[in-house]
């Protein structure tokens, strides 16, 4: 098994066309990746939306993955995933509008990054109910590096917060699985 890379994790939204079978393109598209391996799946959750009104519920989850790319590197590779499925990148969709797909890089291992166009961990991350409930179940130990608490922690505030409800599981999409245990993936796993 190849030594190295770290542990990361990504949201996946989606809440435009058939949410489903976008979530299992995402999976095949990461799979084929040879800098990534996929090494957890949350289970799926329908939320309902931030942002303009009127818009459909989104599909939620979290991936966590083992990585070989740079921080920078893996933003791009997420970017290029979301164009080949279909988002609008024309800089013409409104902000937090309808979209095909939205990946979002949470965490990098616990680094912390500044740069223009990429802040780890995300800035609204720790305030989601949709991104935390997913992600506490891959690394509810996993500590956020600028607030100094565990996910596990920062999702016992948000839990009534927003409406998230658990989903069925997309065909194409992974059953629990992880590198260390039955269905949690260590922050500090290694391979
Ligand atoms: P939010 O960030 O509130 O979830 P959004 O996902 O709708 O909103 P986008 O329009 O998808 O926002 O992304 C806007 C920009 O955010 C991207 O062009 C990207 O450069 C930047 N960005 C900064 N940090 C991150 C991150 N951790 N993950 C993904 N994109 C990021
Ligand atoms: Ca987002
Ligand atoms: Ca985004």
């Amino acid at each position: 098994m190849r030594e190295g890379g770290e542990l990361v994790f990504v949201a996946v939204g989606a809440n435009l066309d058939d949410r489903e079978a976008t979530f299992a393109a995402v999976v095949r598209a990461l799979e084929s990746e040879s800098d990534l391996l996929l090494v957890g799946a949350s289970t799926v959750y329908e939320t309902d939306p931030i942002g303009p009104p009127g818009q459909e519920a989104y599909l939620n989850a979290v991936l966590g993955l083992r990585s070989w790319l740079s921080p920078i590197e893996l933003l791009h590779r997420l970017q290029s995933i979301e164009v080949l499925l279909g988002r609008d990148r024309s800089g013409a969709a409104e902000r937090w509008g309808p979209r095909r797909i939205d990946l979002d890089l949470l965490f990098f291992g616990e680094r912390c990054i500044d740069l223009p166009e990429l802040v780890v961990p995300h800035p609204r991350a720790h305030e989601r109910a949709f991104v935390l409930l997913p992600l506490a179940e891959l690394a509810p130990s996993l500590v956020h590096p600028r607030m100094g608490v565990t996910v596990g922690e920062l999702v016992r505030v948000h839990l009534d917060s927003e409406a998230v409800r658990p989903w069925r599981r997309p065909e194409g999409w992974p059953g629990a699985h992880s590198e260390s245990g039955p269905d949690r993936v260590a922050p500090d796993a290694r391979r």
